[in-house]
């Protein structure tokens, strides 16, 4: 089985890799890229890519899928189906399902589940058991089951010293540590970020303290043990600043941030709109801007999406009880594309932050053209005008801030493994 994708502009930021170029796939690998028109495969599918970009199969490194437990909301056939429309090839599941994946037991559930699905699954495992902060989880067992890195994400590790532990056990393994930045005591029942507008709306706010106090207190823990430290999203000029010193310092610390915090700012929260709730919540103008300035300068290393799907009778109820949260698995390529537009980031390192960048910080052998590594390709049309139409969505829950937005760009073929 080969397919030959002709004349595309592959960007493969792994390989320093800007050019017109063909690439052969053979038996579900990369077999040869090449100038166009040298390669012969009389044998081949041809699929022509004149005009488009040919790019690594992106990878988001944080979803939730909600199988097993809250199959209403998405399962992860569902989830990987928005992903592979999305342009993914590869998603990480974070571990706050019911059962909690905190046991070899459901990261093999999990894995069983994905084995047809349209993407591919590296679960995250818990830190602690149930996620509830007491106890550790059997992060060598975990580990030993396939999981690549552990979170309690949803939740914040609120005992700095379990913390340090994680920490000092995942050095054993060589796992990720994925840290949800949140002190609890200061967000306490707070619904939107704390400023005019949250005063303005009645609304309990949290204030970015809350994000930041935690960010420093694990940059710091990090820095104690020598783990491999990654801060999820990103909301706040000071977790930016924090993260940028950590890393000047020799900390080994990698960031990310969602496609919400660099597209909306709190405002979007006027008028009680739940689809503008999330944790941590859309923050200032000042914050967006910070967050483009370290999505440039490389202080954020990844662009995730925290896809977090909810049904539609959870999101539609009153804010202060609405579910934080909202999916992002088709939008974030077209949202993240908008700010290569508007000059904010180049191209290739947009695309570097959906590829090289996650593959090496999970130690993924993904994110790369190279030959002989897996055939996972993305195809993207630069130019295609699109709506966003969220009743269109492959995912099974529609909460999207972005309904309706015109966006320019989306990926129009995806193939994992050699497979459309
Ligand atoms: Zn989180
Ligand atoms: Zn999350």
């Amino acid at each position: 089985m080969k397919i030959l994708i002709k004349n595309g502009q592959v960007i493969d930021p792994a390989n320093n890799v800007d050019e017109k170029l063909d690439v052969l796939v053979a038996d579900g690998k990369i077999a040869k890229l090449a100038k166009p028109g040298s390669i012969s495969a009389n044998d081949a599918e041809v699929i022509d890519a004149s005009g488009k970009l040919v790019v690594p199969g992106l990878i988001d490194m944080h979803v939730h899928l909600r199988e097993p437990g809250f199959e209403y909301k998405e399962t992860i056939e569902t989830g990987c189906a928005a992903a592979h429309a999305g342009g993914f090839t590869s998603v990480c599941c974070m571990p706050n399902t019911n059962p909690v994946n905190d046991s070899r037991s459901v990261t093999e559930f999990i894995l069983a589940q994905a084995r047809n699905a349209a993407a591919s699954i590296y679960p995250i495992g818990a830190i602690t058991k149930g996620s509830k902060g007491e106890e550790l989880a059997e992060m060598a067992e975990l580990h030993a089951a396939g999981c690549p890195a552990v979170s309690d994400d949803g939740k914040p590790v609120m005992s700095a010293a379990m913390m340090r532990r994680a920490m000092e056990y995942s050095k054993i393994f060589d796992m990720l540590v994925i840290s949800h930045c949140e002190d609890s005591s200061l967000s306490g029942k707070g619904v939107m970020n704390e400023g005019i507008v949250s005063t303005e709306l009645g609304l309990r706010g949290i204030p970015r303290a809350a994000e930041e106090v935690m960010t420093a207190r694990d940059l710091l823990l990090a820095e104690l043990t020598g783990a491999r430290l990654h801060i999820a999203h990103v909301s706040t000029a000071g977790s930016v600043r924090l993260v940028r010193d950590a890393k000047s310092r020799g900390v080994k610390v990698t960031a990310e941030t969602c496609p919400h915090y660099f597209s909306l700012t709190e405002e979007a929260v006027r008028g009680y709109n739940t689809m503008a709730k999330m944790n941590p919540p859309l923050r200032t103008a000042e914050d967006v801007a910070a967050i483009k300035q370290g999505l440039k300068d490389g202080v954020l290393d990844v662009i995730a999406t925290d896809h977090a799907p909810h049904s539609a009778d959870e999101k539609s109820g009153e804010f202060d009880y609405a579910p934080f949260g909202i999916v992002g698995l088709e939008t974030v390529l077209g949202l993240t594309l908008k700010l290569v537009d508007e000059g904010a980031l180049s191209l290739a390192e947009a695309i570097r932050k959906f590829t090289a960048n996650p593959a090496s910080i999970l130690k993924m052998a993904k994110g790369s053209l190279a030959v002989g590594s897996d055939a996972d390709i993305t195809i993207i049309d630069r130019n295609l005008e699109w709506t966003v139409k969220a009743s269109d969505f492959k995912s099974k829950s529609k909460n999207t801030p972005f309904d309706g937005w015109k966006l320019k760009g989306k990926a129009i073929q995806t193939m994992v493994g050699g497979k459309l």
